[in-house]
């Protein structure tokens, strides 16, 4: 038996940047601003759009500056991007952005191959970015991968987390996203973490979570996270994502999905699912695959009639 629920979550749209960089074929720019200004239409309140990283690294993201211009930004809505450095930060500034989201691992391995760095290096960097994005009035969010299990290294001692959460605040972040890169991650896990998290970190509202659904348990997970008083839930639609340094690690858990799940425990998201539909659709016509939501696959199986 659930102890207490909340009325409302916040969901928190990655996929036109966490689900986008893993696709090989470029993506317009004008689907992209599209399919951006249509889960916002959906009810979408927070929405990270792309990312300023070097387009080497990522080329399906090279038009970031452009993307972040030309959508038509609504006044309620957080548009965010990723960054890795002060390039990329001021960038954002630039582009008029609100909020940035800065990340890093919690493990030594897949940092250095994710991001060609020591965490120490990641640190100072991200200390540098944060303040500056700080002094130009952005809101920083910071995504800590691994933290469940690293694909190079396994187990990740709780410890190491807190002590990286403390130095990331230390910094000025309002909030960390806990990620589970590559979806290893199991209920009862997810319930010590955060019981240990919660020993250094008081305001439960500065934690988030970001679960893969790389073995199912993205759902099962976020049910425990709920209930441990989570209330802000990263996602991308139709489950798209990934990690190019995790071999074998699928995509996020699937926007539809999470919100139809919420909604049935009677818990408002303020999205319109059937909207979130049409835009997954139009991402699997762009993409031209399938996408990985049980919900918008159920829902077209039986013509759009409600489940
Ligand atoms: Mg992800």
């Amino acid at each position: 038996m659930f102890l207490k629920l909340p009325e409302k979550v916040n969901i928190v749209e990655v996929g036109p940047r966490d689900g986008l960089q893993n696709e090989k074929n470029i993506v317009s720019t004008e689907d992209k601003i599209f399919l951006i200004e249509k889960l916002v239409d959906s009810g979408i309140k927070k929405i990270e759009i792309t990312s300023f990283v070097n387009p080497k690294w990522t080329p399906q993201l090279a038009d970031g500056f452009e993307v972040a211009t030309k959508i038509k930004k609504q006044q309620d809505v957080n548009y965010l991007a990723l960054v890795p450095n002060l390039i990329g930060a001021k960038k954002a500034v630039e582009s008029n952005l609100n909020e940035i989201a800065v990340f890093m691992s919690s493990s030594e391995s897949h940092n250095k191959k994710n991001l060609n760095r020591t965490m120490g290096e990641s640190l100072e960097i991200l200390e540098e970015t944060i303040k500056f994005a700080k002094s130009n009035n952005l809101k920083v969010r910071a995504y800590l991968s691994t933290v469940f299990g690293c694909p190079y290294e396994g187990n990740i001692s709780v410890e190491k987390v807190n002590e990286l959460l403390k130095k990331l605040f230390s910094f000025g972040i309002f909030q960390v996203s806990l990620g589970d890169t590559i979806g290893v991650a199991n209920p009862k896990q997810v319930k010590e973490v955060l019981e240990s998290v919660f020993t250094i970190i008081e305001d439960k509202s500065q934690i988030a979570v970001h679960f893969h659904d790389t073995m199912g348990m993205a759902l099962a997970n976020s049910v425990i996270a709920l209930e441990m008083g989570i209330k802000t839930f990263d996602s991308s639609i139709g489950g798209i994502g990934g990690c190019p340094y995790a071999p074998g690690a699928t995509g996020n858990v699937a926007t539809e999905d999470l919100v139809n799940m919420f909604h049935k425990m009677g818990i408002e998201t303020g999205i319109n699912l059937e909207k979130l539909v049409e835009s997954n659709v139009f991402l699997e016509k762009i993409l031209n695959k399938k996408l990985n939501s049980n919900f918008s696959k159920t829902f077209m199986a039986r013509k759009n009639s409600p489940i």
